[in-house]
């Protein structure tokens, strides 16, 4: 079988506190293939966000091991994992994450022209985005004038842009009421099966992680078995 999208084996990450250091998680081992859905879940505090920061390379493990398309990222530098993580990778926060004082267009083609793309290819990608999540006549407005649910696909047009291997959401639906919340999670499934988009969702939604082709518990800086 080909190589997993990414693979984590055994990762254990602790924060410093005082007078000792706090373990976060002991030995998670879990693996992302191409196309799949993953919904991961656990009690607030459990390591959820800690897990997925992993795995978009924003933080790095104490031991264990991350590997992408089977190759051990261990050995690579602050710079191949920015170039990766900016090639491969879309992150969707909670809170949307835009910057206030772009407009819509130039928060999703802001990444493009980062990853090198002309100006004008930028802003016409980023206008095919917007269209494509409903977003016609909202490219001018500031994330201020848009609503959750609009600045959520906003966010997540941000996230897919480029075409990443993966995109990883930290509890995406969390600030959103019930019918946006559906709507946010059925644009990120419709990304998954179009565009072959692994995605993987932090969520303490039941309904939202039933969605998911697959689910995953942690627990006490564990994989629940
Ligand atoms: P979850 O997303 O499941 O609620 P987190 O991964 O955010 O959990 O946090 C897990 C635990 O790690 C929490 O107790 C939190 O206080 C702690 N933690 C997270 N990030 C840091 C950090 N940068 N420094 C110290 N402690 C942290
Ligand atoms: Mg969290």
């Amino acid at each position: 079988m080909d190589a997993a999208l990414l693979a984590l084996k055994e990762v254990a990450k602790s924060f410093p506190s005082p007078g000792k250091s706090l373990i976060i998680l002991e030995s998670v081992s879990l693996e992302v293939r191409g196309t799949q859905t993953l919904a991961i879940s656990g009690p607030s505090g459990s390591g959820k966000s800690t897990l997925l920061g992993l795995m978009a390379a924003l933080e790095r493990p104490d031991s264990g091991e991350i590997f992408f398309r089977g190759q051990s990222m261990r050995g690579w530098d602050e710079d191949a994992l920015a170039a990766w993580r900016s090639a491969s990778v879309g992150f969707i926060f909670q809170n949307f994450g835009l910057i206030p004082s772009l407009t819509a267009l130039e928060n999703v083609s802001l990444p493009l022209e980062i990853l090198g793309w002309g100006l004008r290819a930028a802003a016409k990608r980023a206008a095919e985005i917007l269209d494509e999540l409903g977003l016609n006549g909202r490219h001018d407005h500031f994330p201020s004038q848009l609503s959750g649910g609009e600045q959520q696909r906003v966010a997540i047009g941000r996230a897919y842009a480029h075409s990443p291997a993966l995109i990883l959401a930290d509890e995406p639906t969390g600030s959103l009421d019930r019918d946006t919340a559906e709507k946010v999670l059925g644009t990120l499934l419709n990304i998954n099966s179009a565009k072959k988009t692994a995605l993987v969702v932090v969520t303490h939604d039941d309904d939202i992680a039933s969605r998911m082709g697959r689910r995953l518990l942690l627990n006490q800086g564990r994989i629940v078995p």
